[in-house]
């Protein structure tokens, strides 16, 4: 098990383009590995090569139902949308509200490059599109909605 260093906002790596993987490599398949231990360790629901500082269009995700490898990945199709709270690993310890698409489709290649569709609703339709945006230098906090708040301030209320 091998994790990476998570880069974080303010890093310039967070905000280029991603290029496109043509072919997988033994590089590549280490890499996949890695943001794997790394999203694991850090319990996020996914993370982007660029996170680790890897312009690469490569994500992965696990929403609590199995790893999930996104080479190339692109959405197809969007419907509805959801407000809910959003975090991000290279933005430790903050969260605010983000809206979302509740349905996305989108199509990618898998560790073999070999290509399949995923439909996600609600958490993984997030994730996706979470992901996806760090591709392009897009993150969480362009779209948030008021402010970004400390994640714990959350849970205050409930403890009251
Ligand atoms: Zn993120």
């Amino acid at each position: 098990m091998a994790t990476r260093k998570i880069r974080i906002f303010g890093d310039d790596v967070l905000r280029k383009r991603c290029k496109e993987i043509t072919e997988m490599t033994p590089k590549i398949k280490v890499l996949i590995e890695d943001m794997l231990d790394t999203m694991y360790e850090e319990d996020g629901v996914g993370l982007a090569a660029p996170q680790v500082g890897i312009l690469k269009r490569l994500v992965v995700i696990d929403v609590g139902e199995g790893p999930i490898v996104m080479i190339n990945p692109e959405i197809l199709e969007t419907s509805g949308e959801q407000t809910g709270y959003e975090g991000c690993l290279s933005y430790p310890g903050k969260t605010g509200i983000v809206k979302r698409p509740n349905y996305v489709k989108a199509k990618a290649l898998d560790e073999n490059m070999e290509e399949f569709i995923i439909e996600g609703e609600e958490l993984l339709a997030r994730a996706i599109c979470h992901e996806l945006d760090h591709l392009d230098g897009k993150l969480y906090t362009d779209f948030v909605e008021g402010d970004v708040v400390d994640s714990a301030s959350l849970y205050e209320d409930e403890e009251e």
